[in-house]
């Protein structure tokens, strides 16, 4: 098959390698889409310690049952079924496991980090992190419901109400996703600070309102809100000044969500997180219920990426993280393996 391979920093390639072979309880699984997720961007440049080469990159997918291995009931998993995968695997034991914080899992392993991802034709996965799509929803949507459930769990994270005013810190698909939930969780006064213009008017789209084109988000936030700030604040960046000015822009008594992973360490004024009471959580990932949440609001429409979502060959994946590093604008990159080697009617009775 073929598979992306990271070689080396900034280096991927396309190379013929042997399909895996799904141990007892796995499952094999032919991939339609896989997407390239801002987590794995300091990966292609070798910064993120999680991601060594040789590793085929990609924990985002849609796909077809292949085949499964003798421990996996038929019934379930037929070959041909379209599913996604939660592709958080955890050990199913611990203290996290058994209440529902799986994402806490101390021996939690994650698909295209330390597993083999779906930047490729197949991919094995564990039967139980296989999700059968409801008959609504296509595939290309599946393959977004991991950043989906990323935001669904930030935005239960924050105790986001009705009456909360909210501030998104940075639009690539977990931030539109974030602004997405937030309206489903009725939340009508949402700011968003970003960048990138094709990004920030795809924000702009979703009913949110720009602060920060002058570099001054906390000050925007502020101005816009009688001086009071925002209620639940959302870094989907993760650098020392968006840190910085998320908490600038979070009011007395509010929340700061620290959802992006850009710097490993921040200089902070602790104090004044301490004199006006901000409370700092940090959210990582999501639960198998947010997971199934998202995706059946990815199915019933009531979130979804619509504008800017690119849809390109897996052959040309490698220029496509490039792309994103250097700051393009999609939404979501999606890669498609081009499966030759399928038979006209398996890809009929796929479906979708
Ligand atoms: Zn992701
Ligand atoms: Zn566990």
């Amino acid at each position: 098959m073929k598979a992306l391979v990271y070689e080396a920093p900034e280096v991927m390639n396309i190379r013929l390698v042997e399909p895996p072979a799904p141990g007892p309880d796995e499952v094999l699984i032919r991939v339609a889409y896989s997407g390239i997720c801002g987590s794995e961007l300091s990966g292609f440049l070798g910064q993120n310690s999680l991601r060594t080469p040789p590793l085929v990159f990609g924990h985002e997918l849609g796909g077809w049952i292949e085949s499964a291995g003798e421990h996996v009931p038929v019934s379930t998993l037929e070959p041909g079924t379209p599913v996604t995968v939660n592709p958080l695997v955890t050990c199913g034991t611990c203290r996290y496991c058994v209440t529902g914080r799986q994402q806490l899992c101390g021996r939690r392993l994650l698909l295209g980090a330390s597993l083999p991802g779906c930047n490729a034709d197949f991919v094995a996965v564990p039967a139980a992190s296989v999700l059968p799509l409801p008959a609504t929803t296509a595939l290309r949507d599946a393959a977004m419901t991991e950043p989906a459930a990323c935001a669904i769990h930030a935005v239960e994270t924050g105790g986001t109400g009705p009456d909360s005013i909210a501030l998104v810190v940075g639009a690539g698909p977990i931030g539109l996703f974030l602004l997405q939930v937030l309206e489903q969780y009725g939340v009508t006064e949402r700011y968003v600070a970003e960048l990138n213009p094709a990004r920030l008017a795809m924000a702009r789209a979703l009913g949110a309102t720009p602060v920060g084109g002058d570099g001054d988000i906390a000050g925007d936030v502020l101005a816009a809100t009688g001086g009071l700030g925002a209620d639940v604040t959302f870094d989907a960046v993760g650098t020392a000044e968006t840190r910085r000015a998320c908490l600038s822009a979070t009011a007395a008594g509010g929340r700061l969500l620290l959802v992006g992973l850009h710097s490993d360490e921040t200089a902070f004024p602790v104090n004044s997180v301490i004199r006006s009471e901000v409370s700092l959580s940090g959210v990582f990932a999501y639960s198998p219920a947010d997971f199934h949440t998202a995706l059946d609001w990815l199915g019933s429409g009531r979130i979804g990426l619509r504008d800017g979502v690119v849809e390109v060959p897996l052959d040309e994946g490698a220029a496509w993280y490039a792309r994103l590093v250097a700051g393009d604008g999609a939404s979501k990159v999606l890669l498609k393996p081009d499966h030759p080697d399928a038979t006209e009617a398996a890809r009929q009775g796929a479906g979708r």
